[in-house]
């Protein structure tokens, strides 16, 4: 992981980090490294967030392990939910969205949306200055081909290791597991005896994102290196990809005034579709 920090100079002496808690074993894992990291950096600063999305049944437990492991490395820990973000917990937009015959994308979409959003909110909340995320390698493979069969280039170019600086408003993400397997993150929470959720979402299973990890698994598990092997040819055409990530446009959306790509930003277009 430290070569994965330095390759993408992803930290610096004095920086505001927030990482991003789920209570999973991956973000467990990344905040017990990065706390003991930035412990020997006098002058950055460390702290940590959860998202609630107000799944019931579900993000109870995974917020006591967030609040005990941050507690347990003395990281101060920070709650935003998106009934507080937006109007409505996940559960009920899901189901005012059911109601109306109106679910076009799966509950797994509509929470990326807003989930983007309250990782920016958050972030600036916290004073931070780049969000830590667990993404492993295999979350990295599984993007790249989702984005390839959808044919989404911009996607494709946006999604980095570490996310370029394109707008005030907009906080830089880091991923610095994106190149560590997920097997050897958990292997990490065993070892270090790290508590951390492992009931998985009852959205979970209608992901999109199911089918790509069951393909990668599979041909990882006849072709050891099939993920390495994805990541490292997306990497190689990144100033390909940064060309058309080059003429990615800013503006401010004009209901919320968030970094938007167009007129209204997705998050005030779903709140308005929903309300
Ligand atoms: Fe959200 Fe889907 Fe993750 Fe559940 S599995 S927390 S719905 S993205």
């Amino acid at each position: 992981m430290r070569a994965t920090i330095a390759n993408y100079e992803m930290l610096s002496f004095n920086d505001r980090i927030a990482v991003a808690v789920s209570g999973g074993k991956d973000s467990v894992s990344l905040l017990h490294i990065l706390a003991k990291m930035e412990r020997t950096r006098s002058k950055a600063s460390f702290t940590a967030f959860t998202i609630d999305e107000g799944i019931k049944g579900y993000r109870d437990e995974a917020l006591e392990i967030a609040a005990a492991e941050c507690s347990k490395l003395g990281v101060d820990h920070h709650v935003f939910s998106f009934e507080k973000l937006f109007g409505f917990t996940l559960d009920n937009l899901i189901k005012r969205k059911r109601q109306n015959r109106d679910c076009k994308l799966t509950a797994c979409a509509y929470c990326g949306i807003l989930r983007r959003r309250a990782f920016n909110v958050a972030a600036r909340e916290v004073g931070a200055e780049k969000i830590a995320t667990a993404h492993t390698l295999d979350d990295e493979a599984q993007t790249i081909l989702m984005n390839i069969f959808r044919g989404d280039l911009a996607r494709l170019a946006k999604e980095k290791p570490m996310t370029d600086e394109v707008h005030p408003k907009l906080v830089r993400k880091i991923k610095p597991f994106c190149e560590i397997p997920e097997k050897e993150s958990a292997l990490y929470a065993y070892l270090k005896k790290v508590k951390f959720q492992a009931v998985p979402c009852p959205y979970a299973s209608e992901a999109l994102r199911n089918d790509f990890r069951f393909m990668l698994n599979r041909m990882e598990e006849k072709h050891p290196g099939t993920m390495f092997t994805v990541f490292n040819s997306l990497e190689r055409l990144r100033p390909a990809l940064n060309e058309i990530d080059e003429n990615r446009h800013f503006a401010e959306c004009a209901g919320c005034g968030e970094p938007s790509s167009g007129g209204l930003c997705k998050v005030c277009e779903l709140l308005q579709q929903v309300r």
